[in-house]
């Protein structure tokens, strides 16, 4: 059993995995202010697109940057999603990690589940939309995308959902149903982590 006295001088690694439209940005930022987390930069061949000031921030770089980037294993984890990859920069995570600081990623289910191989320890939680209809309001509401492509995200969502619940890596599952009940859930998950599980 895990203890407060035998937990090891290293920080939570906290991944946090959804589909796009659920919340998980906001999510993240209020998580990232109430539990004094470091917040990961990814890197990104996605160009940067309008609106991308209130979603997660991203360090874009070319193809051919990202693959250097690859090469000399500067990834913790990555994984192609809608045509463009997305990376986790080793280094600041794991440097948090070995401070004894806790890390927290937003990273899509493919990365995730490589951040469960290579370390069981971390906390992989997915947040879910309500339902589908609110799911699809949300993704209209953000007014980011041509309708063709809310479309495919819609479509992404549920294989995601599909792939994340059949993996059954996620140490827990929680529903975006209103933002402040959600953080609240998540901050008690996180906080028990924390203590050791106690
Ligand atoms: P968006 O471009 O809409 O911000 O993100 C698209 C998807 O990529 C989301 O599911 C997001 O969580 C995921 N993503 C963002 N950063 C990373 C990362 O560093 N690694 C992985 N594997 N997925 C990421």
């Amino acid at each position: 059993m895990s203890t407060v006295a035998n937990k090891k001088p290293h920080g939570l690694l906290i991944v946090l995995v959804g589909p796009s439209g659920v919340g998980k940005s906001t999510i993240s930022k209020m998580l990232a202010q109430r539990l004094n987390v470091a917040y990961i930069v990814s890197a990104t061949t996605r160009p940067k697109e309008p609106g991308d000031e209130i979603g997660k921030e991203y360090d874009h770089v070319s193809q051919d940057e990202f693959f250097r980037r690859l090469d000399r294993d500067e990834f913790l984890e990555y994984a192609q999603v809608h045509g463009n990859y997305y990376g986790t920069p080793m280094h600041p995570a794991l440097d948090y990690l070995n401070e004894g600081k806790d890390v927290l990623l937003e990273i899509d289910v493919q990365g995730a589940l490589q951040v469960r191989y290579q370390y069981p320890e971390a906390l992989l939680i997915f947040i879910l939309p309500p339902n589908g209809p609110t799911l699809m309001q949300r993704l209209n509401d953000r007014g980011r995308d041509k309708p063709e492509d809310m479309d495919k995200r819609f479509r992404a969502a549920r294989r995601e959902i599909h792939m994340a619940k059949g993996s059954r890596a996620f140490d827990h599952m929680v529903i975006n149903d209103s933002l402040d009940r959600a953080v609240e859930e998540l901050t008690k998950i996180i906080n028990l982590e924390r203590t050791g599980g106690l």
